[in-house]
């Protein structure tokens, strides 16, 4: 699992302690408030911005992917009272979609035990149906159909709400702690459309398909998403600091500007953000990436991951097999021809983790979809391992599931 699917290097890179430890000898602090930033906040800024596509020349650090979803958030609403647009405020988000833990990213994320207890929900957020062609696809429906239906719900939630209170949709390129879901083909073109028909910004939190993840530098890259804000984090430092940022475009920045000047400034900011150890790291892990064309190499890697993981199909309990790059998820179910759940949801999920790490492996149950999510240095003997690893644990599994009657 890459920790919590993050470390891109895996758990032993050299190259990131010594560049931790030659940061620390330079200069261990400084913020990144009022007008301050240091040497190593300023060149990832600079190389983030180079990586990433269109526009996306401005970034802003937090310490987590919750808190940069925290700050979109903010930003978007600074953005929108300094268009004179104070009524264009609410959030699009997805069932399922994962953002985040703090007060107002976990409002965006969709899943309802983060909401629960909670009052959650707390800002204006509404959550459309899930990109889930196994679930929620009509019968016969394709994924081209299903995806076009996904945009009409889109656009009616907008025309009925009025699209001068919409202000932003946001979106995984692949759903991944809400249960490893590529988006069905034709959804991103579909869903793109629609929002720059209304004029509402498109927020593409790459947390995790950031940095390779699915055989390009950027997930946007793969389904031809041209964000207006991005937000990464993760695999930015292979996790072995915390490290987040958001990318707006030229034309936002611009008025964050000059909205900032008329105020006297942008007052918002975190004592640690672009911290110079954490920044130094993700320099030196990009770097990382780049010489040893990881990206290249989840490309190259990823029909055999795919096809090992595709390979469990037709095995009785799997409902569902789906994936794209080096991240896979394979959807256990009661009865396979009727697509039903258990009863109980995640007991056999929770068994399957247990029981994986008996045999060596680290899965991830999101109850019962068993998640695989290795870092980017895999290796082919490693793909073969993991499953061979997983195939042991699968089939453990389903004698548990007969002698507890899930089945
Ligand atoms: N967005 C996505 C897509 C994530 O997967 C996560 C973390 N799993 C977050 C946001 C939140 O990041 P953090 O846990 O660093 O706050």
């Amino acid at each position: 699992m890459s920790g919590l699917w993050s470390t891109a290097l895996g758990f032993s890179e050299q190259r990131l302690i010594d560049a931790a430890m030659e940061q620390f000898k330079q200069l261990p602090y400084y913020h990144n408030f009022s007008h301050k930033t240091h040497a190593s906040a300023a060149a990832l800024a600079a190389k983030l911005a180079e990586l990433a596509p269109g526009d996306l020349n401005h970034v802003f650090f937090t310490n987590s992917g919750s808190e940069a979803n925290d700050s979109v958030m903010k930003v978007v609403w600074y953005l929108n009272n300094a268009l004179g647009r104070p009524a264009k405020k609410k959030f699009i988000s997805r069932q399922q979609a994962y953002h985040g833990t703090t007060v107002a990213s976990a409002s965006l994320t969709g899943i309802p035990s983060i909401h629960r207890d909670f009052d959650l929900p707390a800002i204006p957020v509404h959550h459309l149906t899930c990109p889930n062609h196994y679930r929620f696809a009509r019968p016969g429906e394709t994924e081209e159909v299903f995806s076009a239906r996904l945009a009409d719900e889109l656009e009616r939630y907008i025309l009925a709400e009025g699209p001068e209170t919409i202000a932003a949709f946001i979106g995984e390129p692949v759903i991944a702690a809400g249960g490893v879901l590529p988006p069905p083909r034709g959804y991103w073109a579909a869903i793109q459309a629609v929002c720059k028909r209304y004029d509402i910004l498109v927020v593409i939190d790459e947390i995790v398909t950031g940095f390779g993840r699915l055989g390009r530098m950027f997930g946007s890259e793969l389904y031809g998403i041209q964000p207006d804000i991005m937000v990464l984090s993760k695999q930015l430092t292979s996790s072995y600091q915390p490290l987040a940022a958001l990318l707006v475009s030229d034309a936002i920045h611009d008025i964050l500007l000059s909205h900032s000047g008329r105020l006297g400034s942008f007052v918002h900011g975190l004592t640690t953000s672009g911290h110079p150890i954490a920044t130094a790291v993700a320099l030196e892990n990009i770097r990382i990436i780049e010489e040893r064309d990881l990206v290249g190499h989840v490309q190259r890697l990823a029909p055999a991951f795919q096809s090992r993981l595709r390979a469990f199909a037709d095995h009785p309990l799997v409902g569902d097999v789906r994936g794209v790059g080096l991240v896979g998820g394979i959807e256990l179910v009661a009865d396979k021809a009727q697509k039903q759940p258990f009863s109980q949801p995640g007991i056999l999920g929770s068994y399957i983790f247990k029981q994986a790490h008996k045999h060596g492996l680290i899965i991830r149950s999101i109850y019962d979809t068993v998640a695989f999510c290795p870092p980017l240095i895999t290796t082919e003997d490693d793909v073969d391992a993991i499953f061979s690893a997983f195939e042991r644990t699968l089939s453990d599994a389903t004698d548990w599931a007969r002698s507890q009657n899930l089945l």
